[in-house]
């Protein structure tokens, strides 16, 4: 295992630095900086991705057989890490990360020519249509009705907690085409216009729900929708091997560069206040002792990523392993973000829900307390979902039993 950086990635830090440098522009700082959960809207969203397809860096995960920038699992991490130093907004959507690679693996040529070059170049918007009333982590139950007519599916039923399902061109989606065998067998995987009539989206609100039209999840309704047949992706009733090809992309990414990035953060604020003795937070023995606890699991998060993506460069595969990726990455930054509260104390628990998310002319005026106190709550609140989505913890616990430690 080799975990040092050589000169040629030394060379593309320097690169991507001077990319952020250019493109991370003030208009996006600003935004990034009022917003209260993360979230800054599509319109700015759409404009970093752009900004990245256009120095063909938005699927960095993509092959170069299908215009990806052919990039190291080493200059992967690096980038990351680059981004994260900054507080760029994720380079990732649900197309790049997700459908693209199982359209590139399963896809015929005609779905491979009309959607992967729209997705790399960040032109259309796609939403994930997996969960349902119902089946969650039972994902396989799932029960969208969908049936075979003449040269279309018809579609009956609903999909649940849809994120940015408002903003969104496409879904792929999870659709039940038969009944008759074990709920794995009866799945397909069918890509979804989402001006197609007969859709409705519901707003679900939550606690750190942004202005209206931003709100992140949604209940999607379809009611005699039609699609046509040739969205199948893959065999008609073998979508469950698409849907497993996909969670690893969902799963695999890389938590350290972030959770850096927080820890220095939450530093920041300790430093700003006082503890209950009077002096520096950051100078009590207590909060000191959680701090190094926090470096310490973050240093040995950093450490399997890279020994994980050391491996990957070597061709080895990650397997059930991205689940331990999930789950150290996902729990770490809930630990990091209730230590922020903790650290804020009361200036963190005014909570107004007109002022989250972020719109033009918005301003941090008005909160009380210091600028990075009003961000604590909705953050802390909003990533609750990280270890729900994408497989619980509870979940991840299972696989790595079951896969890893063969119990
Ligand atoms: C913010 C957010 C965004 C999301 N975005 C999307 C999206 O874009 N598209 C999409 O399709 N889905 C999305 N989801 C849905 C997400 O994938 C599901 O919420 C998740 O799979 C859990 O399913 P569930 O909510 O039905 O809970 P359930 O499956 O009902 O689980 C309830 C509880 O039981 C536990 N549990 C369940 N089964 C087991 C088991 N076998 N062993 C031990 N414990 C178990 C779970 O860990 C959990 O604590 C999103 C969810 C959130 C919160």
């Amino acid at each position: 295992m080799d975990l040092t950086f050589n000169s040629g990635d030394e060379a593309f830090r320097t690169e991507v630095q001077d990319f952020i440098a250019e493109a991370y522009t003030d208009d996006l700082k600003q935004r990034m900086a009022l917003s209260r959960n993360g979230s800054i809207g599509k319109d700015a969203i759409q404009m970093w991705q752009r900004r990245l397809a256009k120095k063909g860096w938005l699927g960095i995960n993509w092959p170069t057989e299908h215009g990806g920038p052919g990039f190291s699992q080493t200059q992967k991490y690096i980038f990351d890490i680059e981004m994260s130093k900054v507080g760029a907004p994720s380079a990732g959507n649900m197309g790049i990360t997700m459908c693209g690679p199982v359209i590139m693996e399963f896809g015929t040529d005609a779905q491979k020519a009309e959607h992967l070059p729209k997705i790399r170049a960040g032109e259309i918007w796609w939403c994930q249509g997996y969960s349902e009333p119902g089946s969650g982590s039972d994902l396989a139950s799932l029960q969208l009705k969908t049936e075979v007519k003449d040269d279309h599916f018809l579609i009956n039923g609903s999909k649940t907690w849809t994120t940015y399902a408002q903003y969104a061109d496409w879904m792929f989606c999870l659709c039940r085409t038969d009944n008759s065998g074990k709920k794995q067998q009866g799945i397909s995987f069918i890509l979804i216009d989402m001006k197609a009539p007969g859709i409705t989206i519901d707003p679900i609100v939550t606690i750190d729900q942004p202005v209206a039209g931003q709100q992140e999840v949604n209940q999607v309704f379809f009611d005699d929708v039609k699609v046509p047949l040739e969205n199948l992706v893959g065999n008609l009733n073998e979508g469950w091997t698409c849907a497993k090809y996909l969670l690893q992309f969902e799963r695999g990414n890389s938590h350290a560069p972030a959770l850096h990035r927080a820890l220095s953060g939450l530093k920041k604020i300790a430093s700003q206040e006082t503890s209950g003795r009077g002096d520096r937070l950051i100078d009590d023995p207590d909060f000191r002792m959680k701090l190094a606890d926090a470096h310490r699991e973050i240093q040995s998060i950093e450490y399997n990523e890279l020994r994980i993506f050391a491996e990957l460069n070597a061709g080895q595969a990650v397997g059930a392993r991205s689940s331990m990726l999930k789950l150290a990455g996902s729990e770490m930054g809930q630990k990091l973000q209730m230590l922020g509260v903790e650290a804020a104390g009361y200036y963190s628990l005014p909570f107004d829900r007109d002022t989250f998310g972020v719109l033009d002319g918005d301003t941090n005026e008005g909160t009380p307390g210091p600028d990075y106190a009003s961000r604590l709550a909705p953050t802390y609140f909003n990533h609750r979902k990280t270890t729900i989505y994408g497989g619980s913890s509870e979940v991840q616990r299972m696989v790595m039993a079951k896969a890893i430690l063969g119990l």
